[in-house]
């Protein structure tokens, strides 16, 4: 299965990423953060807002994890149905959760105003589809859960969600108008501006190969430089094995695919998602769809790139918009979404001083902007504790956790190589 992004949409369409140098020589920062995407970005820029020096160290290039890749909805909440996290996690953290979590598109959106992100905000919510008997059973469900805390969710019929969609297949579609959709990868990028602006240091092109205990936190080495920092937060999610014991057990990569089509036509528009929002189904290999600012339809399923996913989303495109009778795919690219065994994100401890957060199960715009900003409270003493399960591990030895970082840095450069050669 291919990792590729160069033949991304969002690639083709974003503003320009800040010029950014790989690290060489000695830093010293109080945080240094792996992996500049929603997370990484977040927490970098509130923890430059209150001060504290932070660098961000990136493998690649800003937004090339799962950030630059996804569909873009910027949803409420977390992939579990409310009731499903109170049992996960139990009523009194599940209700913390749900409630930091379904403010997640006001934060988004409004850091997106504070610091004018050019990435094609659209706030005009999003529609969970119904497929079958046990979609519409499940978004009833969703509907009346979300509603008894407060959401302010509407369980559309068929006939509605027909007008809305634009497609006779779906036999519901849950409502959530506070959700939206965003370029993704602009996103990214314009955290990643705010970020510098607000005073964090942020490296490219630099993979973490090595990290080490040292005076007062630790050392991390890249192949010319090293950072050094009292804390270390890895938020690297499916894009690399740092703490391979514990998060091969807890989260599994899942690759998933989307494809863009042509700008549309203005009479396709006037009945495809003519308000613009965004989509996901409820089949249990999911797809999604949504339009983005040049009114291409990008379309997204479960699986790696290629002949039959393309094959399969032509067939599915067609099946639910007739009026797109000869669909021809513009762009197509790839990525890995970090699915944990309960669906949830955790922070986990691996050691005094540092940390990972990882786990989002396809749901990571908001979340990981929330998250990111609450590991920046909470780093900076700010708060107790976080929004999300947080772990302590005590059965990984240091010395099995020093190769496991050694043979991530091979690795992760590795990927890096090749994803050159693709550009
Ligand atoms: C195809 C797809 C569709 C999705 N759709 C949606 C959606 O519509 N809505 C939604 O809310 N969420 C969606 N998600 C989930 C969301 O994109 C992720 O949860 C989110 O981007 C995770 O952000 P992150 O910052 O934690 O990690 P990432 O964005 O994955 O960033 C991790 C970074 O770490 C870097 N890195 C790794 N190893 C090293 C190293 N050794 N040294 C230095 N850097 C390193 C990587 O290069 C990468 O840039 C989707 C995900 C995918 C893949």
């Amino acid at each position: 299965m291919s990792d590729k992004i160069c033949n991304s949409l969002w690639r083709a369409s974003s503003p320009a990423a800040p010029v950014l140098a790989p690290l060489e020589g000695r830093v010293d920062v109080e945080v240094v953060i792996v992996g500049a995407g929603f997370t990484g970005l977040s927490a970098a820029l509130h923890l430059a807002k209150f001060g504290i020096s932070v660098a961000v160290i990136e493998a690649q290039e800003v937004g090339f994890g799962g950030s630059g890749r996804n569909v873009g909805l910027a949803n409420a909440g977390v992939w579990l149905e409310p009731d499903q996290l109170d049992n996960a996690i139990g009523t009194e953290a599940g209700s913390i959760m749900y409630k930091a979590l379904a403010a997640a598109p006001e934060f988004v959106y409004g850091l997106i105003k504070e610091y004018d992100i050019q990435c094609e905000p659209v706030r005009n919510g999003t529609l969970h589809a119904g497929v079958g008997k046990s979609g519409l059973a499940q978004l009833q469900r969703r509907c009346e859960q979300m509603q008894k805390r407060g959401a302010p969710v509407q369980l559309l019929d068929a006939a509605e969600a027909q007008v809305r969609i634009g497609s006779s297949k779906f036999n519901s579609a849950l409502f959530d108008p506070r959700a939206g959709t965003i370029q993704p990868l602009a996103y990214a990028r314009g955290l990643a501006h705010a970020a510098l602006k607000e005073g964090a240091k942020l490296f490219d092109q630099s993979p973490v190969s090595k990290i080490e205990p040292a005076d007062n936190g630790w050392v991390l080495h890249t192949e010319k430089g090293q950072v050094h920092a009292e804390k270390v937060m890895l938020a690297t999610n499916a894009y690399s094995e740092f703490g391979v014991k514990e998060q091969a057990r807890k989260f599994v990569p899942i690759f998933y695919s989307q494809l863009a089509t042509k700008p549309l036509s203005e009479a396709q528009l006037a009945s495809i998602l003519p308000n613009k929002e965004g989509v996901w189904d409820t089949c249990t290999v999911m797809s999604s769809f949504r339009l983005d600012q040049q009114g291409r339809l990008v379309f997204g399923g479960m699986g790696g790139e290629g002949s039959v996913l393309s094959n399969w989303a032509t067939q599915r495109v067609t099946e639910l918009f007739p009026i797109l009778s000869k669909v021809q795919w513009d762009y197509c690219w790839t990525g890995k979404i970090a699915y944990s065994e309960d669906h949830l994100p955790h922070c986990q401890q691996l050691e005094k001083g540092l940390f990972s957060v990882a786990g989002y199960s396809g749901r990571g715009i908001g979340p990981g902007t929330v998250v990111g900003a609450e590991l920046a409270e909470w780093l900076s003493g700010r708060r107790e504790s976080l929004s999300i399960p947080t772990t302590v591990l005590r059965d990984i030895s240091f010395r099995e956790l020093k190769r496991l970082f050694y043979e991530v840095g091979a690795h992760t450069y590795h990927i890096g190589q090749q994803s050159h050669a693709l550009d």
